[in-house]
């Protein structure tokens, strides 16, 4: 397939949207299939849906069709709750693995509510865990046989730098640490092989690039050696080996099954399910080069007509996720401007302008006519209008 496949997306006329690496936008037919969700299946069958609808197998069903975008065996991917509460769980499994050891390596680049969490569970275990934070560029080094766990995102949220999977996770292998990989700002836009890393665990949400919509649920891969006896610690009932037997003592499941826990999101698994079905028209090595290709696009036109702009990002793209940043003083305000014409980034504190570029809806063009924006917009300081600078709940 040819890229870009924007008659696949239902995105207002005239808009630019370069913010999927936040929320990806709604694939045509995916209203119609949370519709018939709502009005076949609910309305018509009710409770028996869960049997003849297939609602109890989806979050393994469509955990299998997101194992084949992130490079996972079948049976080794489960969908449900949020991401955080995965990291939670993933985390939880991966302490369990190294008793002795009292550290949670992480780096300064993660996205804040992974180390939040990592935080609560330190609170709540109170056994003297401590979370410690590198640089990106030097968290390698840190990796010594104190540590526990290493919890990484694969690609900054902010600067859009990518990690060298692989290479970190032989590092924490080779002192005995456990490695989860946050594939947040990957998944749907990188051609990840995380069986290939040997991370024990990782995780990941679906409302960025695969385009599941807002509140979409997250997923956990287990490495196949692991599904069937990791700790699932969140153990709901429906991570139980024989749920409907109402047994009073949880057996966790055999499978990546374990790692479910209460009734999973029907409807918006639904709207998921049906996003995914644009990944059987192209590749993930496709998108990924023209992502690439898109990026150093916008990079050289920034640079050359906004020199206002300072660029955050990895000029490499081969180190670059699929978003580019740029540092600019009024940032905040400058991407309230842009959003009022039509060209959809977003800004993250201090002073950070990120793009985001989907090939799939995102072409050459479109680039070229956001940094048109762009301009304008800098060079007549429409940032200064008082309407552009007051702060949103959600930036
Ligand atoms: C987007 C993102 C999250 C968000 O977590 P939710 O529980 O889905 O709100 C967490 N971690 C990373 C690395 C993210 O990029």
């Amino acid at each position: 397939m040819t890229l870009p496949r924007k008659e696949l997306f239902d995105i207002p006329t005239g808009m630019i949207y370069l913010n999927g690496n936040s929320l990806g936008p709604v694939p045509i037919g995916v209203a119609a299939a949370v519709e018939k969700t709502i009005s076949e299946q609910w309305a018509n069958q009710l409770v028996k849906g869960w049997n003849t609808c297939g609602w109890y197998e989806q979050p393994v069903r469509v955990g299998n069709k997101v194992a084949k975008l992130i490079g996972a065996s079948q049976g080794s991917v489960v969908m449900g709750d949020t991401l955080s509460i995965k990291v939670f769980q993933s985390l939880c499994a991966g302490l369990a693995m190294r008793p002795s050891r009292k550290v949670i390596l992480s780096d300064t680049g993660n996205f804040p509510s992974d180390l939040y969490i990592a935080e609560g569970l330190i609170a709540l275990k109170d056994q003297g865990y401590t979370l410690k934070l590198e640089d990106p560029e030097t968290v390698i080094d840190a990796i010594d046989d104190t540590v526990a766990v290493v919890l990484l995102t694969d690609v900054d949220y902010r600067t859009g730098r990518k990690h060298d999977m692989r290479k970190l996770t032989q590092k924490a292998h080779s002192q005995g640490a456990v490695m989860i990989w946050d594939l947040a700002h990957s998944a749907g836009a990188l051609d990840i092989k995380i069986e290939q890393s040997n991370c024990e665990f990782a995780v990941g949400c679906t409302y960025k690039y695969l385009n599941g919509g807002p509140g979409a649920p997250a997923f956990i891969y287990v490495r196949p050696d692991l599904t069937s006896t990791t700790q699932p610690f969140l153990s709901g009932w429906m991570g139980h080996k024989t749920p409907f037997d109402f047994e009073q003592r949880f057996v966790p499941a055999k499978n990546i099954e374990r790692m479910r826990t209460g009734t999973p999101p029907v409807i918006q698994l639904s709207a998921l399910e049906e996003a995914l079905k644009i990944w059987d028209e192209t590749t993930m090595q496709e998108v990924r080069a023209a992502s690439i290709a898109l990026g150093d696009l916008f990079i050289a036109e920034v640079e050359t007509r906004c020199p206002q702009l300072a660029l955050l990002s990895p000029r490499d793209g081969s180190t670059r996720g699929s978003q580019v940043s740029f540092a600019f003083e009024h940032a905040y305000a400058a991407m309230q401007a842009l959003i009022a014409n039509n060209v959809v980034g977003d800004f993250r504190a201090p002073n950070v302008m990120r793009f985001g570029f989907a090939p799939l809806y995102i072409d050459a063009n479109d680039v070229i006519k956001a940094v048109d924006t762009l301009k304008h917009i800098l060079d007549n300081a429409l940032w200064d209008k008082p309407e552009y600078k007051e702060r949103n709940r959600v930036t």
